[in-house]
């Protein structure tokens, strides 16, 4: 499964590229996370694209079936929230209830001895090492950017999401791929109207 279905990171976001890892494919929706291991190798890819991701000390995280099923649980209610965000509607109370849960998998600490910086640490929660990090990304993502940047891609043949980094704020595809199929389908049944 992993090596024909690869990842992407096209969302801008830890949170987005997770929620990302269902994705149409030849024209189906797949779970490209089938099992523990699909999910150990997005994580260490997630963690080149996102360098600054943050630590959780404590218990190093299983990747087990575990650990897969509840953040399959979480990234669904954080897909469903994403959406009802893009969609201009107010989060459902379980879709918020799943990302502060997961926020609260850990607790975060300041430690001053060479520098300063934050440290989390786990209470406990198998899946915290990832849990946390994605729920302060899509907690930065809702409360610290402009939430009219966040898109579901327009294709009408792909589910993305990702926030738009662009200067001009013009960014409607998840890739230059996406928008040339979706236009070119788009030129096609153009032709075929005339
Ligand atoms: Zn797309």
């Amino acid at each position: 499964m992993s090596d024909d279905v690869p990842f992407v990171f096209v969302g801008e976001a830890l949170a987005l590229d997770f929620i990302n890892t269902v994705k149409v494919v030849r024209g189906e929706i797949t779970d490209t996370l089938q099992n523990a291991d699909d999910l150990a190798h997005w994580w260490s890819l997630a963690y080149e694209h996102h360098p600054q991701i943050e630590t959780v000390s404590g218990e190093a995280m299983p990747f087990d079936d575990d650990v897969l099923n509840t953040a399959k649980r979480v990234r669904k209610h954080l897909h469903d929230l994403f959406l009802q965000v893009i969609e201009g509607q107010q989060p459902e109370a379980d879709d918020l209830a799943a990302l502060n849960w997961s926020l609260a998998t850990g607790y975060p600490a300041l430690k001053w001895d060479d520098g300063r910086h934050v440290e989390y640490t786990s209470v406990g929660e198998p899946a915290a090492e990832l849990l946390l990090p994605v729920g302060l990304s899509a907690l930065r993502l809702l409360t610290q950017t402009d939430l009219s940047r966040l898109h579901k891609c327009q294709s009408n043949q792909c589910i993305l999401l990702f926030y738009d980094t662009t200067k001009s704020g013009t960014r409607h595809w998840c890739s230059t791929a996406c928008m040339d199929r979706d236009r070119s389908r788009r030129r096609y049944r153009e032709s075929k109207q005339s």
